[in-house]
């Protein structure tokens, strides 16, 4: 984060709030974080891959991307895009720089820009083309952006508590913010992040790239999150700290959080997702099960380098 951080912790938690009830951060919200936790203890039956299995039976996708077409001002960047992404999966799309995958889940958030011209994108079954940022977060869609949001100058529990702040400050402009599915409490989130407990105290600013993304990716756990959308999370990381935050995520998946993984590193993305989509200049090339797309050398080689 910038130099332009405030002060003091109160003026900073102000802030947060303030900006937190804004389009830029109510990217970051609500899932069943609780049950996620609860879940952590890990069962095979009730693995993510199963889930997502027994969801695709039924049908209903969490979230389907329906043929949308999405601008910044006269630049077309999405092209008839559709995907879904099935309850308990782990979903990864994938492309090359300036491919659209960003602006793929800002278009899912409900960020603007871009303008989402055609199509309709739809979650647990309602269409939410049209709603604003906070709607989309207070429905339990999350989206933690590439830039790691943390606040340099509170230490690791003032920014864990900042989720809680927006929901008070929301609450008093009388919005209906709903408590009774909170997200993970502290412990929880220590559950899944023991490193973060080990520097609980300390400021955000000084925590490495790897520390920093935990932090982040806890803060949307702070919420109760249904669709955790994750923009690039390994990102200047090192290798040992992407299997770190890679076993965090499958954690939380395992857990019951449905998760959307957008990475440049398809090799890691694959790891852990059951399907995948790749795309190029806003257009779907690929779809299918992250074997069957490590299997497909020529989709690796001509869209994702590898
Ligand atoms: P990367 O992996 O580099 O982040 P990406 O696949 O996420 O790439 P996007 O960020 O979605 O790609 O960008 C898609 C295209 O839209 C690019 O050509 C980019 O230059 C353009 N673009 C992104 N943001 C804006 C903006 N705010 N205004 C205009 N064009 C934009």
């Amino acid at each position: 984060m910038s130099s332009d951080a405030p002060d003091s912790a109160a003026d900073e938690a102000e802030e947060v709030a303030a900006a937190e009830s804004t389009d830029e951060a109510t990217a970051v919200e609500p899932t069943d974080g609780v049950a996620a936790a609860e879940a952590a203890a890990g069962d095979d039956a009730d693995s993510h891959a199963a889930r997502a299995t027994a969801a695709a039976a039924e049908g209903d996708h969490l979230l389907s991307v329906e043929d949308v077409d999405a601008y910044y001002g006269q630049s077309h960047i999405l092209r008839d895009l559709s995907m879904h992404v099935e309850e308990g999966e782990v979903c990864t799309l994938l492309g090359r720089n300036g491919a659209g995958k960003t602006t793929t889940l800002r278009s899912i958030a409900g960020a603007r820009p871009p303008e989402v011209r055609e199509g309709t994108i739809r979650f647990k079954g309602s269409d939410i083309t049209d709603y604003s940022t906070e709607d989309i977060s207070s429905l339990g869609i999350s989206l933690v952006p590439e830039e790691r949001r943390v606040f340099p100058n509170l230490s690791v529990e003032e920014n864990l508590h900042l989720s809680d702040v927006a929901r008070n400050w929301s609450n008093t402009f009388g919005r209906d913010v709903s408590m009774e599915h909170p997200g993970m409490s502290d412990d929880e989130v220590y559950e899944v992040f023991p490193r973060l407990e080990e520097r609980r105290s300390q400021k955000a600013g000084t925590l490495s790239g790897g520390e920093q993304q935990m932090l982040a990716i806890a803060r949307a756990l702070k919420q109760d999150t249904d669709l955790l959308m994750l923009d690039e999370p390994y990102e200047g990381l090192a290798p040992q700290i992407i299997d770190t935050v890679e076993e965090a995520i499958e954690q939380i998946a395992d857990a019951g959080t449905t998760i959307l993984l957008v990475e440049q590193n398809a090799v890691a993305a694959m790891n852990i997702a059951d399907r995948a989509y790749v795309i190029d200049q806003g257009e779907v090339v690929f779809a299918g099960g992250s074997e069957e797309l490590r299997a497909d050398e020529k989709t690796r080689e001509q869209y994702l380098g590898v």
